[in-house]
């Protein structure tokens, strides 16, 4: 694929195409869900995700389209601890939760410093409780917020690549190193920090995609991170699309997702996850599809190898 002028990969190009955001209430989270994963004890456990109302991004990222259900303004104090306790009543005896609020936990404009206490008082019963954050916004914050907490801090970072260009292009604003330091920060203070890393971002081949997300897998654990999350990259959101419609990204294909976990899950370093959200959108073997998906699950739950899906659409 050929490369894209750096200059257009800014703030204002990303911005200006994208369409309307989703009408949100601040008083209530966007979206809630209960999913199984395999613990870091090695117990497949009922994880709950919350997917918190709140202020924009302040990075804006190309492969971004979490801004959808963002507001414009700062909510006030105390909406994200009714968030929590509106969502928290949909999910009884669930022990792991995640917290995502489409941006960084620890960013003030985000999430107001004043809700933490009442924040953790909710999460007293939890073992763990996983944010995501910017590596940019990790510090003395994130501290403050787990000496208030009982259960487990973890803290999901996006690593998105290794390839130093392509992760320059994603206008994510930050470096590899920025990534390291991040992760060693949280080590240090006994914080587990898991990375998302993405397949297939846009001026790659199929081929180098798979490439790049193994050694953004092997980077990731060598900066002590305890689990990886790979995403593969869709459009979307705008920039994506436009993106695709000049020929400078094609989605992978769900056979790349199998591929590069069976990869990160044979290097033993830690768990390594696939997103298995839509993965309709990554297959055109309408006969395999839900075969892969269900190897994909497997091996997610089980971190072994399951044997592969023999298919015709793949020789
Ligand atoms: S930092 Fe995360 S939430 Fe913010 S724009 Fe980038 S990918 Fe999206
Ligand atoms: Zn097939």
């Amino acid at each position: 694929m050929s490369e894209s002028p750096d200059h257009l990969i800014d703030d204002r190009m990303i911005i200006s195409l994208r369409g309307n955001k989703n009408p949100v209430d601040p008083k209530i989270p966007y979206g809630w869900l209960i999913e199984k994963e395999l613990t870091r004890s090695g117990k497949i456990e009922e994880t709950g995700i919350i997917f918190l109302t709140n202020r924009e991004c302040a990075f804006h990222c190309l492969m971004c389209d979490l801004w959808k259900n963002t507001t414009d303004y700062t909510i006030a104090v105390g909406d994200i601890p009714r968030q929590i306790e509106w969502a928290l009543e949909h999910m009884p005896g669930v022990k792991q939760l995640k917290l995502y609020n489409s941006g960084s936990f620890f960013d003030k404009r985000a999430i107001p410093e004043e809700d933490y206490q009442k924040i953790a008082s909710l999460l007293k019963s939890f073992e763990t409780v996983i944010v995501e954050s910017h590596p940019r916004l990790i510090n003395e914050k994130c501290l403050k917020f787990r000496d208030m907490l009982e259960p487990e801090l973890q803290v999901s970072i996006g690593l998105e690549t290794v390839n130093p260009d392509i992760l320059k292009k994603l206008n994510k604003q930050m470096s590899i190193e920025d990534f390291a330091s991040a992760v060693s920060f949280l080590s240090e203070q006994k914080i587990a920090s898991r990375a998302f890393i993405l397949l297939r971002p846009p001026w790659l081949n199929e081929e180098d995609g798979v490439f790049w997300a193994e050694r953004s897998i092997e980077f990731a654990f060598k900066a002590g991170v305890e689990c990886c999350t790979v995403i593969p990259v869709r459009a979307g959101n705008g920039a994506m699309d436009f993106l695709m419609e000049n020929g400078e990204f094609s989605p992978p294909d769900i056979h790349s997702l199998e591929i590069v976990l069976e990869y990160g899950i044979g290097l033993k370093k830690g768990r390594v996850f696939a997103d298995t959200w839509d993965l309709g959108l990554f297959s055109k073997c309408p006969k395999c599809l839900e075969m892969r998906i269900a190897r994909l699950s497997d091996m997610n739950l089980t971190q072994e190898m399951v044997p592969p899906v023999n298919c015709s659409c793949i020789s």
